[in-house]
């Protein structure tokens, strides 16, 4: 360059930088050649010209690359001195400190929710459940029916807001075991479901349901619909006053793919920004609003599952489509909830139930009593222990954290009496990166989610007694 910062000479790598067959770079500066402009470049080339030392600066080239420019003043500081002046390339530097920094946050997230998930569950529990088995009862008038409906409905959105916090937070490894994509697309739009409606957005979604399960990573498909939804809420947010604002999501089998749309009624993707969308940082939101890196991880999460990521738009709203492949057999039929009932209804059994809250052992107690059963209640894993060692017990509904001494209430009961097995509930809420992996006596032993549901409940009962008969 010469001491204008105009170039003089250039090699091909930085013909390359500055995207090829442009202009001839000889004559311009240097700047304008990387950036479209001169300012910032010629601000750090004066700096170092003058024998000081810049930070440098990194910033998108005319050809969409990251470009870290620095300047080092040579000796004889001064108008005339010389300087070296480097320009990298950092793009893909740059796009794994993204996503390290999404995966930092994203565990940090997770650890502190599924704190207060453990906190929320017992609480949400005993609401949802006691509710319900007062409107099951029928003994209320209709007036205060109502009520209970209203106290339910809001307990089982609350338990379902943890659930899905507690999946979204949890971090499985990235193994891929068969799921149902449209469970994860409706748990998104939950997860949503306030943000959208308070920017007066409407959401349709259309689940085929006995859709073939896809191999897949469930936290990582869901950050993909979480992205696609959110760009989707932005585009539709981004319209005047008094258009029309929704968001059609479908999942349907194409073919020998499960397909998920994501259809908008926004703003549109101009043709031009149409080849960069996927690109790590390209974004059109102001700054601090948008990261540009949501369809570059999505695009990578897609391909990484065998499959694909498109997009489509002619002016008027935008259409997302992943495509992942089908995968053969089916999910385990889930017993009916009448089924469940009528069973948990069968013949008298003996339950013991261990849980340190008052309110979680009320509710089991009172839900089976009323179909006819015997509960037994233990606060904790001692007396729990104690109980089910002077009985006979059907079944044995026991909390994740009640213990006898030092070791789980689980493993001391399985080596005194190896042969319930079957009959054991384990409820417990469900585990965020970070805490203990799952102990070996647990693998063969029933799970109930917390926060849970009468229907929940019985259905556990039911199957473990379908078991053990
Ligand atoms: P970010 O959302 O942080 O900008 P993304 O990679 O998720 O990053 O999206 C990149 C760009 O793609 C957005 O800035 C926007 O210009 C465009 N885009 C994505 N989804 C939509 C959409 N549904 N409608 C219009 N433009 C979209």
């Amino acid at each position: 360059m010469d001491r204008d910062g105009v170039i003089r000479r250039a090699n091909n790598a930085m013909r390359q930088l500055a995207g090829g067959d442009a202009p001839p770079l000889v004559g311009q500066h240097l700047g304008t050649a990387l950036f479209a402009e001169p300012a910032g470049v010629a601000e750090i080339v004066a700096a170092a010209r003058a024998g000081r030392r810049t930070g440098g600066i990194v910033r998108r080239s005319a050809k969409g690359r990251i470009l870290r420019v620095s300047a080092s003043p040579l000796a004889n500081p001064g108008p005339e001195a010389a300087a070296v002046i480097v320009v990298e390339d950092v793009t893909e530097q740059k796009a794994l400190e993204g996503q390290l920094l999404q995966s930092e946050k994203l565990a940090s997230v997770g650890t502190m929710v599924s704190g207060v998930a453990h906190e929320l569950n017992n609480p949400l529990t005993s609401i949802a459940g006691l509710s319900e088995f007062l409107l099951e009862q029928g003994k209320t008038d209709d007036a205060s029916r109502e009520h209970l409906r209203v106290i339910n409905d809001q307990a089982e959105r609350a338990s379902r807001i943890v659930r899905n916090l507690l999946s979204f937070a949890r971090k499985s490894p990235a193994e891929l075991v068969p799921l149902d994509l449209a469970d994860v697309a409706q748990r998104t739009v939950q997860l949503m479901g306030y943000e959208l409606r308070r920017n007066g957005i409407t959401v349709n979604t259309a689940l085929g349901d006995s859709l073939p399960p896809v191999m897949g990573n469930r936290d990582q498909l869901q950050q993909v619909m979480l992205n696609l939804l959110t760009n989707a809420s932005y585009a539709v947010s981004a319209c005047p006053e008094g258009d029309a604002r929704h968001i059609d999501v479908s999942v349907a089998l194409v073919g020998d793919k499960v397909v998920l749309r994501v259809t908008d009624s926004g703003v549109g993707i101009k043709a031009e920004a149409m080849a960069q969308i996927f690109d790590p940082f390209f974004t059109t939101k102001p700054p601090g609003e948008g990261t540009g890196l949501g369809l570059f991880l999505s695009f990578g999460i897609a391909d990484s599952h065998g499959g694909s990521l498109s997009a489509e738009s002619s002016g008027r709203g935008a259409t997302f489509t992943l495509a992942l492949p089908a995968a053969r057999g089916a999910f385990p039929a889930a017993a009916t909830p009448q089924a469940a009932a009528r069973h948990a209804a069968g013949r008298p059994r003996r339950i013991l139930v261990v849980d340190d809250d008052p309110a979680v052992r009320r509710l089991v107690s009172v839900l089976f009593a009323h179909d006819g059963h015997t509960v037994d209640q233990a606060a904790d894993g001692h007396d729990g222990l104690r109980q089910a060692l002077a009985g006979h017990y059907d079944l044995v509904i026991g909390d994740r954290r009640a213990a006898v001494g030092a070791e789980p209430f689980l493993t001391a009961l399985l080596r005194a009496r190896p042969a319930w097995r079957p009959r054991i509930i384990l409820a417990a809420t469900e585990r965020a990166s970070g805490s203990a992996g799952a102990g070996a006596t647990e693998t063969d032993v029933k799970l109930l989610r917390k926060p849970f549901n009468l229907r929940d409940l019985r259905t556990a009962a039911s199957d473990v007694w379908e078991a053990s008969d």
